[in-house]
């Protein structure tokens, strides 16, 4: 990772927005206009997500980790295409709100005659024998959606897009476990919103699927013990095979091979403990981002924790640092900075709302840990000695019953 340079990126290109004032002024008008242009119905077409892991995004923005994501959809979901660039489409997800996809991610559909409404219907909330409680929307198409986490109550959030609510009502099962409310309203014309209170402070986790029509959101439940030993564990090595990472200012050492490492010696670590952790990738090889999150979402672990070490073009800058996107998640990475700090470690701080593609799901709780800077000599030296690495081990393991506790 590299986010002091990705910072300074950003500013650039603050200033280079600045300067061409004009050229955005001029921008914005031509976006208007095709908007208008695209309030002619019969002006845009219709596709369908496919693909690996298709996901919807605010904008076409272009940050070093990809645009900013509103979220993964499922596939099949249907799309009034709108405008379009080289690479991706606009897509009105409702009368007033739309969103960006990726070209790649679209089948179009040929001669499709959509309804005038797309009207909702009753909605069920079940818990299941697993670890899940389940709430199924009747729904009479694929209409995409956007799901987000608050925090002090928990709650989930869902937006359906396209969507008018029927009289419809809600059935909740005593089989529930997690969720402890379900309401929704009509807050646009056309937007849907369902508000799911938990029981518990802890976010989980949850996924969004489609079952024919019908939109499923599996709703994680806590674990019934919250004891280190009995909960899943999932270990990320970051970088790997063709993607070497940064690379330390004395000894040259990889990242991808000081995040093995780190990975290993953690697994190590919490296997003198009797507890087993499953590892992203034990050897030297290229695994794709997606890749990494399609087997972690099968394997749905409790937590996912990723190594990497931080580079910036300034050697002097340094320190640990955390971050989360999703604020249900945030309380882990709170925890495992607190201990990094007592390495003697400076801070570069908890950062949130990043975009990293391990902190994307909302499967599983997620952290990414970036130990320290390979651009600082110092550091470097620190990460790279095998004791400090057991040290981090054993303040990660710390962290996490730190976490638990705050949890019960
Ligand atoms: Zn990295």
């Amino acid at each position: 990772m590299n986010t002091a340079k990705n910072i300074l990126k950003q500013r650039i290109k603050l200033y280079s927005s600045v300067s061409c004032l004009l050229t955005s002024i001029s921008l914005f008008l031509l976006l208007t206009i095709s908007t208008d242009t695209y309030a002619q119905k019969d002006s845009g077409f219709y596709a369908r997500s496919c693909g690996k892991l298709p996901s919807l995004a605010y904008s076409m923005g272009d940050d070093r980790l990809g645009s900013p994501k509103m979220g993964y959809i499922d596939s099949g979901i249907l799309f009034r295409i709108v405008d379009s660039s080289d690479t991706w489409y606009k897509v009105q997800l409702a009368k007033h709100r739309v969103g960006f996809i990726d070209k790649k991610y679209t089948n179009r559909i040929a001669g499709f005659n959509p309804k005038s409404n797309y009207y909702t219907g009753t909605i069920t909330a079940k818990g299941t024998d697993t670890c899940y409680d389940i709430i199924n929307i009747a729904l009479e198409e694929r209409l995409p959606y956007k799901a987000w986490m608050e925090t002090n109550p928990a709650i989930i959030k869902l937006e359906v897009y396209g969507a008018h609510t029927n009289t419809n009502w809600i059935t909740q099962f005593t089989t529930l476990k997690e969720v402890k409310d379900i309401y929704y309203t009509q807050t646009e014309e056309d937007v849907m919103q369902v508000t799911i209170h938990l029981k518990h402070q802890q976010h989980w986790g949850y996924s969004l699927i489609y079952q024919g029509n019908h939109l499923l959101l599996k709703v994680k439940r806590q674990p019934k013990a919250l004891l280190l030993n009995k909960l899943n564990i999932a270990i990320d090595a970051g970088h790997g095979g063709t993607n070497g990472g940064a690379e330390g200012v004395k000894t040259h050492i990889a990242e991808k091979d000081l995040t093995l490492q780190y990975a290993k010696t953690l697994q190590q670590a919490l296997k003198k403990l009797g507890i087993k952790s499953y590892l992203t990738r034990t050897t030297d090889t290229t695994l794709e981002m997606k890749d990494r999150i399609i087997t972690l979402q099968q394997l749905n672990p409790d937590f996912l924790i990723s190594f990497h070490c931080n580079s910036s073009a300034i050697d002097t800058v340094s320190g640990s640092s955390t971050y989360y996107k999703h604020i249900g998640f945030r309380p882990l990475t709170q925890t495992i900075l607190k201990r990094m700090l007592e390495l003697k470690m400076k801070e570069y701080g908890n950062v949130g709302n990043f975009n990293f593609g391990l902190n994307a799901p909302t499967d599983f709780v997620n952290c990414l840990l970036e130990i320290g800077f390979l651009s600082n000599p110092e550091e470097e030296k620190k990460m790279v000695n095998p004791l400090f690495q057991k040290k981090v081990a054993q303040q990660v393991i710390k962290a996490i019953n730190d976490w638990l506790l705050q949890c019960k």
